[in-house]
């Protein structure tokens, strides 16, 4: 760790103290190169979901000092390597899928493990706390053996090329047609997106749960068949995944801005 290393609590287990960069997700996973991470804040001032200028540019790739050194070891150690094995396995295929809409695939995976990284990525990202579940969440977190996650918590997953990152806190939406109010947060960094759910139904129909992948055991090696969709990320308005054609319509259909803007905390 710098010396210049900033102090605070850490975002996963609470300890005060120097703070070290967690990389979200993992250096690894094609997280090596300078991004340029978008600031969902100044979108909503500006009232437009298109990406605009004042985000921060990250030399070392996405990430914050968000993590203990402690927990940043820990975590790294137990479960990095066996997301970046995923996110390999998922950018080849992606390779050779140009154009599909999905990836039916067959991966070689810790699910676990890779579980639990995700879950760490959603605690680096959500700077004031993961709400009721957090506490339950970082159980799962800090003890690797440990199985199951709380009830209500949504974890759905979706692969991705799009080179803008998302990183969004949990935010509450409400869709205006059927009264249907959802809360979730989102991490999206090729070639996957994931999207943590609380007490709400799939926000897109085309997440796909990964939920299940917390009853797998620590040591636990499997082949596991997965359905991913292929997914846009174009604008900064976590879960919108139009594609360009899509948000160009409905500009000219005078819906450029979306309705259904997420609300802040
Ligand atoms: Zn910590």
């Amino acid at each position: 760790m710098s010396r210049g290393a900033p102090t605070g609590r850490c975002q996963l287990c609470g300890s005060v103290g120097k703070l070290s960069f967690e990389h979200v997700p993992p250096e690894s996973a094609f997280n090596n190169r300078p991004v340029f991470l978008g600031d969902i804040k100044k979108m909503l001032d500006a009232k437009t979901v298109l990406p605009l200028r004042g985000g921060k540019q990250c030399q070392r790739g996405s990430g914050a000092y968000t993590l203990c050194e402690r927990c940043n070891n820990n975590t790294g150690g137990w479960y990095g390597s066996a997301y970046v094995e995923w996110a390999v396995q998922a950018a080849y295929n992606l390779s050779r899928a140009s154009g599909a809409r999905t990836i039916d695939a067959t991966y070689s995976i810790y699910p676990s493990r890779v579980l639990k990284q995700v879950l760490c990525m959603f605690f680096s990202a959500n700077s004031n706390g993961l709400g009721q579940f957090h506490d339950a969440a970082k159980a799962v977190v800090l003890d690797k053996y440990a199985r199951g996650l709380p009830d209500g918590l949504g974890v759905l997953a979706f692969i991705t090329r799009s080179w803008l990152l998302r990183q969004a806190g949990f935010t509450g939406q409400l869709d205006i047609r059927n009264g249907q109010g959802y809360y979730f947060s989102e991490v999206a960094h090729p070639p996957f997106g994931f999207v943590m759910t609380w007490n709400c139904p799939k926000p897109d129909e085309r997440l796909t749960d990964i939920r299940y992948f917390s009853t797998f055991d620590y040591d636990h090696l499997v082949r596991l068949s997965l359905r991913l969709y292929v997914l846009e990320v174009n604008t900064w308005a976590p879960c919108d995944y139009r594609t360009l054609p899509e948000i160009e319509e409905d500009i000219r259909d005078g819906q450029g801005q979306r309705a259904d803007l997420p609300g802040h905390d």
